[in-house]
C-alpha cells in the first residue's frame, strides 16, 4: 500500500549532538572553570570556519589559548562528550593560498586553505561535516549574524551589550533584553493530484539563480500569518496554483541570515495553466518523478526537461529542499 512520502533523513543542517546546556548560560562559575578544556570554532569575516582536509570534524581551537577566562566576544555553544564549545570571531593564522574547491551547491569558489587546513563555508560545505561538526557551525552561524545585527537596541537606539554568554543582549540605556531572532520562511513541494503521493512536482526558478538551477517553492512568514496561509499565498503568489492537503514534512535552520525553513508537501490541480509572478519567478514547471531522479542521479550535471527552457539543475545537499524532493522522487505515486 502506498503511503504519504516522509523525509528519509534529516536535513543535514538539524544534525546536532552537542547539548545547548541553556541553564549554564546563567552559570558563569561553572563555564569559567571549564574554559582550561574547551574548544572553540573560529569563523573568519566570511563566517567560514577551518575542517582539516579529508575530516567530518570542525578543526577547533583550545579554548586556553584566548586567556584564562572567556573574552567578551565568545559565545557558548554548549557541551558534548563532557567539551564545553564555543565560538568566537578569528581568521587564518598565516597567509592562506587559495584552494578551487567544489562545493555541495553546485558552483565552485575558491577557499582559502592554510597547512591541512580549509576554510569552509556552511551553506556550501555543511553536508560534507558529522553531526556535531554540522550542529555546531550552524548554531555559531546564527548567533554571529545575529549579534552583527543586535548592537543596538531595537527599543531606544543605545548600543547594547551582551549577556548570557551570547545568548542575549541588554540595552544599557533602557534595559531592553533581546534574544537571536529567527525569521521563519515555508517551503512547499507542490505535486499533482495523481494517486497518493502524485506524479509530477512543481519546480520554479529564480533569474538571480545559477543557470538551470530549479526548486520547489519557498518565501517568508508574515506578521499575524499561519504557516498554512503562508504555504497557500506563496503558492498562489509566486506560480498561479491553488493548493490543498498542505502537510508538514519537517524543519532545518537556515541561518542566511537568520531563517528557519519549515518544509511542506500540498497538492495542486497540474492541468490548470501556472502564472509566474513577474520579476520574482522566471520560470514554473510541472516536472516528472524520472526527470527528478535523472538529475539527482547525474550529480550536479545538468539534465534536460521536457518543456524547461533550458537544461536541470536541482539544489544542493545542504538544502531541506534537496532532502524533500529526494523523498518524493523515491516514494511511489500510488496511482
Ligand atoms: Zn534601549
Amino acid at each position: 500500500m502506498t503511503v504519504p512520502f516522509r523525509l528519509a533523513k534529516s536535513p543535514t543542517l538539524s544534525r546536532s549532538t552537542v547539548d545547548r546546556q541553556e541553564t549554564l548560560r546563567a552559570d558563569p562559575e561553572r563555564l569559567r572553570a571549564r574554559w582550561a578544556t574547551a574548544q572553540v570554532v573560529l569563523l573568519d569575516d566570511k563566517a567560514r570556519t577551518p575542517v582539516r582536509e579529508g575530516e567530518k570534524s570542525l578543526a577547533t581551537r583550545k579554548g586556553v589559548g584566548f586567556g584564562d577566562t572567556p573574552p567578551e566576544d565568545a559565545v557558548f555553544l554548549g557541551e558534548w562528550q563532557d567539551v564545553d564549545y564555543w565560538s568566537m570571531p578569528g581568521g587564518p593564522e598565516g597567509e592562506p593560498e587559495l584552494m578551487e574547491a567544489r562545493g555541495s551547491w553546485g558552483f565552485r569558489e575558491q577557499i582559502p586553505k592554510v597547512g591541512d587546513e580549509l576554510w569552509v563555508d556552511l551553506r556550501a560545505y555543511g553536508d560534507m561535516l558529522d553531526d556535531t561538526a554540522a550542529g555546531l557551525f550552524t548554531t555559531a552561524q546564527a548567533l554571529r549574524h545575529w549579534h552583527w545585527r543586535a548592537r543596538f537596541c531595537a527599543r531606544c537606539g543605545s548600543r547594547t551589550r551582551r549577556i548570557q554568554f551570547g545568548w542575549a543582549t541588554q540595552c544599557d540605556s533602557c534595559g531592553h533584553e533581546e534574544y537571536p531572532r529567527t525569521d521563519p520562511a515555508i517551503i512547499c513541494l507542490v505535486h499533482d493530484d495523481v494517486g497518493v503521493n502524485g506524479e509530477r512536482v512543481l519546480l520554479a526558478r529564480q533569474p538571480v539563480w545559477p543557470k538551470g538551477r530549479y526548486s520547489v517553492l519557498a518565501g517568508f512568514v508574515e506578521a499575524g500569518e499561519s504557516l498554512e496561509g503562508c504555504v497557500v499565498r506563496e503558492v498562489r503568489e509566486e506560480a498561479g496554483a491553488e493548493v490543498w492537503d498542505v502537510r508538514y514534512l519537517g524543519s532545518q535552520p537556515w541561518p542566511f541570515p537568520r531563517s528557519i525553513m519549515l518544509g511542506f508537501t500540498a497538492r495542486a490541480d497540474a492541468s490548470r495553466p501556472l502564472t509566474p509572478a513577474d520579476g520574482e519567478i522566471e520560470e514554473a514547471l510541472w516536472v516528472s518523478r524520472a526527470e527528478v531522479s535523472a538529475a539527482f542521479e547525474a550529480d550536479g550535471e545538468p539534465v534536460p526537461i521536457a518543456g524547461g527552457a533550458s537544461t536541470m539543475i536541482l539544489p544542493g545537499n545542504s538544502s531541506i529542499a534537496r532532502v524533500m524532493l529526494e523523498a518524493w522522487a523515491y516514494a511511489e505515486s500510488g496511482a
